[in-house]
């Protein structure tokens, strides 16, 4: 069985979707601290926090794992500048603890979600995977400190990963079982969403004066179901034998924040009305990957990858979960 951490969470349930629809059989643990109960529909679940080794164990012990994804991580940016003792302990101690319990148990295959935060503000664009990792938050610290601890992991205990490297999660399952629903919700395409349901006045534009064609921030959208894929790719590059590697995973275009309010009323056919605020702290200008190694090696080939695809089956969810 397939051991999948977070799994009821946004990127998690995703892919514990297609796992299944693959073949695979699942476990699904989560403390439920931001997962949902109603994403839960594939596999068996184990509500279990990664900080009590023993409950770990305990699951270890009752299931025949092969190998894990490890999605369960905080993930909000501004609040590990607030609170990185949070993404500490969670993140990184609590991690730490599931790869100790992988050890007893002889697991020796993971896929990890990491994040294009490990690279901090870009120095060429797109960024391969290997630019420079300096993060500039305890978040993108975090995922980069335990990419560096897997390494370790790696050489000493045999242990064999794929970590991943995401750039813009977006969008939602096309079949609309599961999708993002963030409490509360900081990520541009939904809140867009809500503006165009009604339910907020308007999209605040965080920062008109970067240095890009029309002045707000580029960034490289992603949809979670070809992120759930390049999971299940990993994991049977693993299986056949694959060594450690890292990738990322993007679409390789950027889009501004005007260009997805833009396609928004598009594919909404709603007004969604835009203000124009200061710039966010800590919002590089352009963020965008290559994710050729992914292409050539992991023979991964992103499906919903053009804006229009990733939006629409965003707003299907967003009318369905409102
Ligand atoms: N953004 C914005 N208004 C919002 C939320 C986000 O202008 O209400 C911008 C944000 O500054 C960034 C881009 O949209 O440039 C994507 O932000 P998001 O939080 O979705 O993802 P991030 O890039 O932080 O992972």
């Amino acid at each position: 069985m397939i051991l999948v951490t977070g799994g009821a969470g946004y990127i998690g349930s995703h892919a514990n979707k297609e796992l299944n629809l693959a073949g695979y059989e699942t476990v699904v643990l989560d403390n439920m601290s931001y997962g949902h109960e109603d994403f839960l529909k594939w596999g068996v679940f184990e509500e279990v926090d990664l900080g009590d080794l023993e409950s770990i164990r305990k699951v270890f012990g009752k299931y025949e794992i092969e190998a894990v994804m490890h999605f369960a991580a905080f993930t909000y940016v501004g609040e590990s500048v607030e609170d990185p003792q949070k993404y500490y302990l969670n993140n990184l101690r609590n991690t730490l603890n599931l790869f100790q319990v992988m050890n007893e148990f002889k697991v020796k295959k993971l896929v990890f979600s990491s994040t294009c935060a490990t690279y901090g503000n870009p120095k060429k664009i797109p960024l391969t995977e290997d630019h420079p990792q300096e993060p500039i938050n305890p978040y993108g610290q975090g995922k980069l400190m335990v990419e560096k601890i897997l390494n370790d992991y790696s050489s000493a205990y045999g242990l064999r990963y794929v970590s991943l490297r995401y750039f813009n999660a977006a969008g939602a399952d096309p079949e609309c079982e599961v999708g993002e629903r963030h409490d509360p919700e900081t990520h541009l395409i939904p809140l867009i969403l809500d503006a165009a349901m009604g339910k907020r006045e308007d999209i605040k534009i965080f920062g008109t004066d970067y240095p890009t064609p029309d002045g707000t921030c580029i960034r490289d959208y992603i949809h979670v179901t070809d992120l759930a894929d390049a999971h299940i790719k990993a994991l049977k590059y693993l299986d056949a034998g694959g060594s450690s590697e890292v990738f990322n995973l993007g679409n390789g275009n950027g889009f501004s924040v005007r260009e997805v309010i833009e396609e928004s009323r598009k594919v909404t056919g709603k007004e969604i009305k835009a203000t124009e605020t200061k710039r966010r702290p800590g919002d590089p200008p352009v963020l965008v990957g290559s994710s050729q190694k992914a292409r050539d090696i992991l023979k991964w080939q992103p499906q919903y990858d053009d804006l229009t695809k990733i939006i629409s089956t965003a707003w299907e969810w967003h009318k369905k979960d409102n």
